[in-house]
């Protein structure tokens, strides 16, 4: 009988010193991101809790891989909740075109990651961030590359997955509006072009919403901000688009109102699979169809940075001239708008349809 309580009783100090050394893995670690905090609270603002996550990681590889395989579950990124915060409170918004994630949780505040360690693979995340207000944590994820976000949750923790677009859909068009923010491009009798440029996207975003086919279509832009070329034309290689569309409106090269008016669209000369040509034909063929415009031409754009560096089969639209004043009047047209975003539209589903 002593025997057995003996052995019972070696067997729970084994449990309690494996218990405590485990935990002491994580201690130096929690020590320097609690620091860390305590200085922001001085400072004020946003924190790198990237030292985490690569720790983290540090931590993980040390532990054999059945431990590994159920603390992350397979998953890429752990994220604990605190008892009074579901997975209802969390949020993701994926800034494609940044290559951003920002996770907002509601009911969790500074001092979230002194608490609750995330746990994760670092690959492919270049920079982890946190900042909380009111209650409202912010957890911004940079990452070296566009992904898709898969959320799931599971007995206080969240999963986060990192997923190529091309596991996701059959294809894959970027669209750009042109223009943006404090560059307006041309503006002509008060209208600035990037407002057409959106409206038009924005039509065109309607119908690819509705499309029942599986294409993935990521926008440079669907409000008035002003993403850098490098990000626009990064949206699409990043994401080995089969498609690239901007959409921009032209004018005369004096810049005066005039009798000049008429549809180009310019495709990659350099592009010697000709994809790029052929897309900005259809583009154009529809065009002409559905606005009874003059026909420009297809032209070649490669000194525009956005055309010569794309990967993927560009078009450049210039659907109107805003230095005429029928066009200007028509491209300020809900209905006129709404016939270029569908010959557009038919032109990336001609296109897809022959690949
Ligand atoms: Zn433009």
């Amino acid at each position: 009988m002593e025997e057995k309580v003996t052995g019972a009783f070696t067997a729970i100090i084994l449990v309690v010193a494996i218990m405590i050394s485990c935990l002491l893995i994580y201690v130096p670690n929690m020590h320097i991101i609690a620091l860390k905090f305590e200085d922001s609270k001085l400072t004020g603002g946003r924190v790198s809790v990237m030292d985490m996550l690569t720790n983290s990681e540090d931590v993980l590889q040390e532990e054999s891989r059945a431990t590994r395989d159920s603390l992350l579950k397979g998953h890429q990124i752990r994220l604990s909740l605190p008892q009074n915060v579901t997975a209802a409170s969390v949020s993701i918004n994926n800034k494609f075109v940044d290559r951003d994630i920002q996770i907002s949780i509601k009911g969790i505040g500074k001092d979230y990651f002194t608490n609750y360690p995330i746990l994760g693979k670092s690959d492919n995340i270049e920079d982890v961030t946190y900042d909380s207000e009111d209650l409202v944590g912010v957890i911004d994820i940079m990452l070296d590359d566009v992904f898709e976000v898969s959320m799931s949750s599971e007995g206080g923790y969240i999963y986060l997955d990192f997923v190529d677009p091309h596991e996701i859909y059959d294809y894959i068009v970027v669209v750009d509006a042109g223009h943006g923010g404090n560059v307006p491009g041309a503006t002509k009798m008060g209208v600035s072009e990037k407002d057409i440029n959106l409206d038009i996207v924005l039509e065109l975003k309607k119908l690819f919403d509705r499309c029942d086919k599986n294409i993935g279509v990521y926008y440079t832009r669907v409000d008035d901000s002003n993403p850098s070329f490098e990000n626009r034309v990064g949206l699409a290689n990043d994401t080995d688009a089969d498609l690239f569309l901007s959409v921009h409106n032209n004018s005369t090269a004096s810049g005066r109102m005039s009798s000049i008016n008429g549809t180009e669209v310019m495709y990659e000369g350099g592009d010697s699979s000709g994809k790029s040509k052929e897309f900005a034909s259809l583009c154009l063929n529809n065009l002409l169809a559905q606005l009874d415009c003059k026909s420009k031409g297809v032209i070649v754009g490669d000194e525009v940075y956005i055309i010569r560096e794309s990967k993927s089969p560009v078009a450049l639209v210039e659907v109107g001239f805003m230095t005429n004043v029928k066009e200007l009047e028509n491209l300020q047209d809900r209905n006129y708008q709404q016939k270029a975003a569908k010959a557009m539209y038919n032109a990336v589903l001609q296109y897809i349809g022959k690949i």
